[in-house]
């Protein structure tokens, strides 16, 4: 019952290849942490898995759909109903409050302004930021900006969720609050979560791990390699 898969995937830059025949297959809710050294193609695997690079070889599949074939409309289309994403620098809109930032996935997804700024609101207490709604994002920490992120990948109600380096930026206490909060809440919404990380302790909050290596997955269990 894969809700995500991605069946011998590879990708390069140029002469660089950066994924040889990689595969991953995700459950749904399921919370799956990708580790492996720098370099080695974590991000191009969570960003062919979640449509934003097409793989030049392989098959990426999302709920009995092909995603990696789908013209970039629909890609797209599919993303900003089904994904959501929370990346190391939360990238933000510095000009505009908190609550804005937050309803700003939905007030593009047509919702009204009122149950969008409402949504907004009770997804900013959920992340324990109740009262910095009217803020400017620029004005706040490490750690509440990753968190205003997490709020706003998670205010559409995506299926899945793709973070890169979430704590990457943050100190090491700091960084395991944030993940806790954003597994915290998947698990509480269903939704699926895929992180790429460097922290083995943001890892341990993961259903399962698996090593990117030169492009390629290896599942550490397999390999008897285990946390
Ligand atoms: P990781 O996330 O594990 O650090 P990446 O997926 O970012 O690894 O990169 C894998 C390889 O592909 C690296 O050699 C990197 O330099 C290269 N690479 C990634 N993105 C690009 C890009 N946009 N242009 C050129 N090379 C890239
Ligand atoms: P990470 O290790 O967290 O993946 P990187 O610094 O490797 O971070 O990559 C950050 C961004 O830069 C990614 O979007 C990646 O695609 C891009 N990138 C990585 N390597 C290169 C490269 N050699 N040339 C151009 N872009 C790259």
């Amino acid at each position: 019952n894969a809700l995500l898969r991605a069946e011998g995937i590879s990708r390069s830059f140029g002469n660089t290849p950066a994924l040889r025949e990689a595969a991953v297959s995700v459950n749904a809710g399921e919370v799956l942490a990708i580790m492996g050294p720098s370099g080695s193609g974590k991000s191009t695997l969570l960003h062919c898995l979640a449509g934003i690079f097409t793989p030049d070889s392989g098959e990426v599949w999302f709920d009995g759909r092909r995603l990696d074939t789908l013209d970039d409309g629909s890609r797209s289309e599919l993303r900003r109903t089904a994904f959501g994403f929370v990346f190391q620098f939360g990238q933000l809109v510095p000009e505009l409050t908190v609550a804005d930032n937050v309803a700003l996935p939905l007030l593009l997804g047509r919702t009204r302004r009122k149950p969008a700024y409402a949504r907004a609101a009770s997804w900013l207490e959920r992340l324990e930021l109740g009262g910095l709604g009217g803020r400017r994002t620029g004005e706040l920490s490490g750690g509440q900006a990753q968190r205003v992120a997490i709020a706003r990948a998670l205010v559409t109600g995506p299926r899945v969720v793709f973070a890169d380096e979430p704590t990457g930026a943050l100190d090491s206490l700091t960084g395991e609050h944030v993940m806790e909060l954003l597994v915290g809440l998947a698990r509480e919404e269903g939704t699926t979560v895929i992180v790429v990380t460097h922290d083995a302790r943001v890892a341990a909050g993961a259903d399962r791990e698996i090593i990117v290596r030169d492009g390629k997955v290896t599942d550490p269990y397999a390999s008897g390699i285990v946390r």
